[in-house]
């Protein structure tokens, strides 16, 4: 599967222009989420070890996952099902386990949160989205670090912002 973002028609061809180094694919096995079923989506190692706030002694070799299910307590897990990092394991609030939370963060990078995006008219949300694409042009985004999906957010905004505008 491609990054959320790349694949989202909505997110446009001038994001993710972020060095990817080879991810490594789960070899032909389910890379199922153990406690909601749903499919994981490969995330870097180095994400995995920035957000976590516990000892990252507890961490495999293998390959770790992201979770996305709104309503399953799992962030991360690694691709052998046998490890799981729930969100009170991480350093930073999940945009996809609480995306209706106004104090969360949808931008990472540029600090960007759900309530501000709520707020905004509509030319202050294209400001925003404008916002974040001078940031990715001028390299100042860190989304492998930052966001805990490990890819950039200009997907999730622009989808935020649809949904309020959807909404009225
Ligand atoms: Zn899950």
């Amino acid at each position: 599967m491609l990054d959320a973002c790349c694949s989202n028609p909505l997110a446009g061809a001038e994001t993710c222009e972020l060095p990817a180094p080879a991810l490594q694919r789960p070899a032909r096995q389910m890379a199922l989420c153990s406690s909601c079923g749903e499919k994981g989506k490969p995330v870097q190692t180095q994400t995995v070890k920035a957000m976590l706030a516990v000892s990252l002694r507890a961490m495999t070799d293998g390959e770790y996952l992201f979770c996305r299910t709104p309503t399953c307590p799992v962030v991360y897990f690694s691709a052998d099902g046998n490890q799981t990092f729930v969100v009170e394991q991480l350093r930073e609030r999940v945009y996809q386990k609480e995306s209706q939370a106004d104090d969360v963060l949808v931008c990472y990078c540029f600090h960007h949160t759900v309530g501000e995006i709520r707020a905004a008219s509509a030319q202050a949300r294209l400001l925003i989205v404008e916002d974040i694409n001078q940031g990715i042009q001028a390299g100042q985004c860190a989304c492998e670090l930052r966001n805990p999906q490990g890819s950039c957010c200009l997907g999730n905004v622009r989808g935020l912002i649809k949904q309020y505008e959807n909404a009225g």
